[in-house]
């Protein structure tokens, strides 16, 4: 096991800078998890570490050695990729064994370890069968064994639940989860899901463009994003954005949408008076928008808005709505009565309030 440092990490394909200036520590045993939208730079980053892509710049370290030029099958890593990646011809055993036969280990060392990593993962009755005859989780699951009977110092993982349908991938990453906290094994993981990001990783490195926008813990992320950015693409349904005036009326500041005007509380004012008289982009959970008899309480803040669609879900609905130029997003008990078309009142709990600058895009709390 090993830590992973990029200093300064960039590549670039010609005129395509892929990843520019990334600068990360994993730490020894962490689930770091690389999470962004298509074409952020997630793989290239993890397949700079994996030795797959050249670097154009700065430098990798596993453990205490530089890698930029040590060949893959050199850094003592094991990659586990979306395709599974597994020789056809080859039963079970055989795709497990084949790395370990590859560097020459005895054979009952080999038998050893793919016993034991068949057993963790639990195929261990389907070593005589070859991959056409197993089932895309179950494949996945060989794919995994043949990382782990590796026991490398480093795991790298290319969305390797994403040919999984919705219900296999859940339960797969309660299982990967489980793996991790046996087998204690550093883990660089990607992924474009914001959902698997925050509920595997220890850390998660939010990616945009090439460059890391955010790296936090799950909740660092989610509670405190650093740009409008992060803000929009953690969490779901994503954070309500609306473009408010700023105005100081006396020692309190108030946000006017042009259909709602709320005061912000006390203690957020502070660093919103130097925007006086500006726009900022108020943000705002769907959770955190009261909606029907719960927003009549705060008569003084309640505003209505149009219902335009309703998602029942079963343990919550989710409310479309529109109030002017703003569309909000609300997440309500399954009990509240909306009828599409008719307005709704809705109240924010302003102590939940986000604001972001609306040029830099940066956080302002
Ligand atoms: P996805 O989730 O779609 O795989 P990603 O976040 O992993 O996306 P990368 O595959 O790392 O993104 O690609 C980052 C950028 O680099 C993209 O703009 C992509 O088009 C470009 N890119 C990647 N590989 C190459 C290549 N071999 N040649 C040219 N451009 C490339």
């Amino acid at each position: 096991m090993a830590k992973v440092i990029l200093k300064n990490v960039g590549k670039s394909f010609g005129n395509v800078i892929a990843v520019a200036d990334v600068n990360l520590e994993i730490g020894d045993r962490e689930f770091l998890v690389l999470v962004g939208p298509s074409g952020c730079g997630k793989s290239t980053t993890l397949r700079m570490v994996a030795g797959l892509e050249e670097i154009t710049s700065g430098e990798i370290y596993i453990g205490e050695r530089l890698i930029n030029h040590v060949a893959p099958k050199d850094r003592d890593i094991a990659m586990v990729f979306q395709n599974y990646a597994l020789y056809p011809h080859m039963n079970v055993h055989e795709n497990m064994a084949f790395g370990l036969k590859l560097r020459k280990f005895p054979r009952a060392e080999i038998d050893r370890r793919v016993k034991e990593a068949a057993e963790t993962l639990g195929i261990g009755h389907l070593l005589r069968r070859k991959p056409k005859e197993l089932s895309g989780g179950q494949r996945q699951r060989v794919a995994l064994g043949r990382a782990i009977v590796r026991e490398p110092r480093v795991f790298l993982m290319d969305e390797p639940l994403s040919n999984l349908d919705a219900k296999l991938r859940v339960q797969m990453r309660a299982e990967l989860a489980k793996l991790h906290s046996r087998l204690q094994t550093t883990t660089i993981y990607v992924t474009h899901d914001q959902t698997e990001a925050m509920t595997l990783g220890d850390r998660i490195v939010v990616m945009n463009g090439g460059r890391v926008q955010q790296v936090g813990t799950p909740g660092e992320t989610y509670n405190r994003p650093a740009n409008l950015f992060v803000a929009g693409f953690v969490g779901s349904p994503q954070m309500n954005f609306l473009e408010c005036a700023v105005t100081i009326e006396g020692e309190a500041v108030y946000l006017n949408g042009g259909t709602f005007r709320v005061k912000v509380p006390e203690v957020k004012a502070g660093p919103l008076k130097p925007c006086n008289g500006q726009n900022v982009i108020l943000g705002i959970r769907p959770e955190d928008v009261l909606a029907g008899r719960e927003a009549e309480r705060f008569s003084e803040s309640a505003f209505a808005a149009l219902v335009e669609v309703v998602e029942p879900l079963g343990s919550e609905v989710h409310l479309y709505l529109k109030s002017g130029a703003h569309q909000l997003t609300v997440r309500a008990e399954p009990s509240l009565s909306a009828r599409l078309g008719e307005p709704l009142p809705v109240a924010l709990k302003m102590e939940k309030m986000h604001a972001f600058d609306r040029n830099t895009e940066r956080a302002i709390f």
